[in-house]
């Protein structure tokens, strides 16, 4: 009779436990199904995968988000795609008005911006990228949902403080912009970059795009790139306030740096999915519009290449 009650308690104890660690994994992947749009996973297993290197007579499009909800819409609206994995990062290959697109699912921040990029120039040789995605406000004459065209772009913490003693505390706003290093053509030197500016093409091409596509709320401006959230409002002021910054993510700049290295036309588009300078939502839902906005933006400038070519 002991023996079965120790059994038993033994077996409930198991019974519970297991119940705890099952759901403990089911809120994980909740959280995951609504954060990173889990069912798109199933959907790109089905996508073939690519056989071999690829081969296009066209140079490709490039066309880059961080995160599944960033790169959803880009990759549904690709023609015969296929996808390609290297390092772990996800590359689909298609069509897109009968030209060939790539789509990088970069992940999050400028390291794995900048390899999944890396590899993207060496397998695709693209012949323009642009990185878009989502970003917080920076003006908070920007709402949410509200798109910026990367005029130029920099990384708000490649800075210099001022010297200060132990003991005289912290305050960073007296500091200065130091830049990033990038290979520069005419001195055939990596130099330091402040701020790297759009591809004058591409550039024209998103405002012409905005101009005429009323539905999108479009301004041009200035991206600022970090490994950093910010939610601090005064110090995103001083940042607006000093280096004219429209809004901050995680990437842009990172690539605009090895865009110089390569000397491939580049641009930066961002919708806002959260301006704490004037509310505390953040929606991530926006990341569709931007989308929406970059594949007219890639149409249009799909247009002007494939005019080129016939010419
Ligand atoms: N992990 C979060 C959101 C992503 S983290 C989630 O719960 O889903 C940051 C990503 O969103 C980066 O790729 C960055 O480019 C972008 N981003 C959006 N708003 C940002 C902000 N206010 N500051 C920094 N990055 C931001």
């Amino acid at each position: 009779m002991k023996k079965f009650f120790t059994l038993l308690i033994a077996v409930l104890l198991f019974a519970t436990s297991s119940a705890q660690a099952e759901n403990f994994v089911v809120e994980i992947s909740d959280i995951a199904a609504t954060d990173f749009n889990t069912p798109i996973e199933k959907f790109y297993s089905t996508l073939p995968k690519a056989k071999g290197n690829y081969k296009s007579r066209l140079r490709p499009i490039l066309i880059e988000g961080a995160m599944n909800i960033e790169t959803e819409v880009l990759i549904r609206a690709l023609k015969n795609p296929v996808t390609y994995s290297e390092l772990n990062y996800l590359f689909v290959a298609g069509t897109y008005k009968d030209y060939p697109v790539v789509i990088v699912r970069t992940e999050i921040g400028m390291a794995n911006a900048v390899a999944s990029t890396t590899l993207a120039i060496k397998k695709f040789r693209p012949i323009a990228i642009i990185n878009q995605g989502t970003a917080g406000g920076h003006n908070p004459a920007l709402k949410i949902c509200d798109i910026v065209i990367g005029e130029r772009s920099f990384d708000h913490t490649a800075f210099r403080s001022a010297y200060s003693a132990a003991g005289a505390g912290i305050d960073l706003t007296n500091q200065e912009n130091i830049g990033t290093y990038a290979y520069d053509e005419t001195s055939g030197k990596f130099q330091a970059y402040t701020e790297y500016f759009a591809d004058p093409t591409l550039l024209n091409v998103a405002k012409k795009v905005a101009d005429e596509n009323k539905n999108f709320n479009v301004v041009t401006g200035v991206i600022g790139t970090a490994s950093s959230w910010i939610e601090c409002v005064d110090y995103i002021n001083f940042l607006h306030e000093k280096y004219g910054s429209s809004c901050e993510e995680m990437e842009t700049n990172a690539v605009a740096q090895i865009c110089q290295n390569a000397g491939i036309p580049f641009i930066g588009i961002r919708v806002l999915s959260n301006n704490v300078t004037n509310s505390r939502e953040y929606t991530p839902e926006s990341a569709k519009v931007v989308q929406n906005f970059v594949l007219l933006v890639a149409e249009n400038y799909i247009r002007d290449l494939l005019k080129e070519v016939s010419e």
